[in-house]
């Protein structure tokens, strides 16, 4: 027998269909939706516009299930990081940060990564599986149930950025119906510009996004020719930065009015120098672009160091006089290790590669307090 349906990860479409799987009205998905996602409601009991026996019935075959905090770390700026269990061995990781009236909450899309980017510290942990879409669209959900249960000071979540473990464009099954109702005004109703998929560069991923969901992209570039971004985001070898520019104008076309963010990590004597600047400046031209420099946030057993702030100036300079618009990310939460490229969550690792660099050590380590 299947389990119960977790509605937690159901857009309007799929409530609808699994309403109709019960021979019940399709209007039973809008007052579900609300329940859940306005209301934040766990308990079909407490749905009082359903009738009796459909609460029962509910409580027989489906359930709402977020991810379960089992931990929950405070930065001393305020931004906060939560480890989601998601099942019995794997944890991913989520971050709010609260910046002026915005709140932005990182979510992670797979349990680890496969992609193998040399500076990012998810990569080190190998990959287990993908985020179904209860498990993405749960992050939010809990994290915004904590936020409001527990009074905080900072500002609700308004802003969500798959930006946290794993290749959410490699996920794209459950990665679109989460975005669906992170958009639906059933479900979170935040705006697309609002939204924002960051991607390694899986150039036909962009291509679908576009069609199915398209919200604001962002690409981690890194590198400005083919070479070094080889050796940085292995995944360039497969598709690379002449093929993953020209996605990035297709998808400019669908969404006119938003630039693309190019996600640059600056680290120090490898891709950090002006010349590296004015190649990166030319390669954009002719591309609707944004580029947002990112510190290198370190982590056990790395190579590389963050570039001093005064080659992150002048890199940024530039940029600036060739016309490319471009900002600095702040570093948000490095003392809670909640900084980007510095989420790990407790991953079982299921490829070779990764066990046996651990030393052939795949359970997981304890949780932390
Ligand atoms: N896989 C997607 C989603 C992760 S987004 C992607 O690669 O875009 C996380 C962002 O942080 C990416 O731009 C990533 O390149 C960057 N990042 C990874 N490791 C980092 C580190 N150690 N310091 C700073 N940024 C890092």
């Amino acid at each position: 027998m299947p389990g119960p349906t977790n509605l937690l990860g159901l857009p309007r479409e799929g409530m609808r269909e699994f309403f109709a799987s019960l021979g019940e009205k399709p209007f039973r998905a809008a007052q579900v939706l609300k329940w859940i996602h306005h209301r934040h409601t766990a308990s079909f009991d407490a749905m009082t516009d359903l009738g009796k026996a459909l609460r029962v019935r509910l409580d027989m075959v489906a359930e709402i299930r977020a991810p379960e905090a089992v931990a929950d770390r405070v930065s001393m700026d305020g931004t906060r990081k939560w480890l989601f269990r998601v099942d019995g061995g794997n944890c991913v990781e989520t971050v709010y940060i609260p910046d002026g009236h915005r709140g932005t909450l990182c979510v992670s899309s797979q349990i680890g990564c496969a992609l193998n980017c040399t500076f990012c510290a998810t990569a080190q942990q190998g990959f287990n599986r993908n985020l179904d879409a209860a498990e993405i669209v749960g992050q939010l959900w809990a994290a915004s149930r904590i936020l409001a249960d527990s009074g905080h000071p900072g500002p609700d979540i308004t802003n969500v950025v798959l930006m946290g473990m794993g290749e959410p464009l490699l996920n794209l099954d459950n990665v679109v119906p989460a975005l669906d109702l992170m958009l639906d005004d059933l479900g979170f109703g935040l705006a697309r510009k609002r939204v924002t998929l960051s991607t390694a560069g899986v150039v036909p991923g962009i291509r679908v996004l576009a069609r199915r969901c398209p919200v604001s992209l962002a690409v981690s570039l890194h590198a400005p020719d083919d070479a070094l971004r080889d050796v940085l985001v292995p995944i360039n070898r497969k598709y690379p930065i002449d093929t993953l520019l020209a996605a990035c104008r297709e998808f400019a076309d669908v969404l006119p009015r938003q630039k693309i963010t190019f996600e640059y990590v600056m680290l120090d004597a490898v891709n950090d120098t002006p010349e590296h600047a004015r190649r990166l400046a030319r390669r954009l031209s002719g591309v609707p672009a944004k580029v947002n420099l990112i510190p290198f946030n370190a982590f056990p057993g790395t190579r590389y160091r963050r570039s001093p702030a005064a080659v992150l100036e002048r890199f940024r300079d530039v940029l600036m006089a060739a016309g490319v618009m471009t900002i600095t990310r702040k570093t948000r939460g490095d003392d809670i290790d909640a900084a980007c490229g510095q989420l790990a969550g407790h991953v079982v690792p299921r490829s070779r590669r990764v066990a046996e660099r651990r030393g052939l050590q795949v359970a997981p380590a304890p949780l932390r307090a």
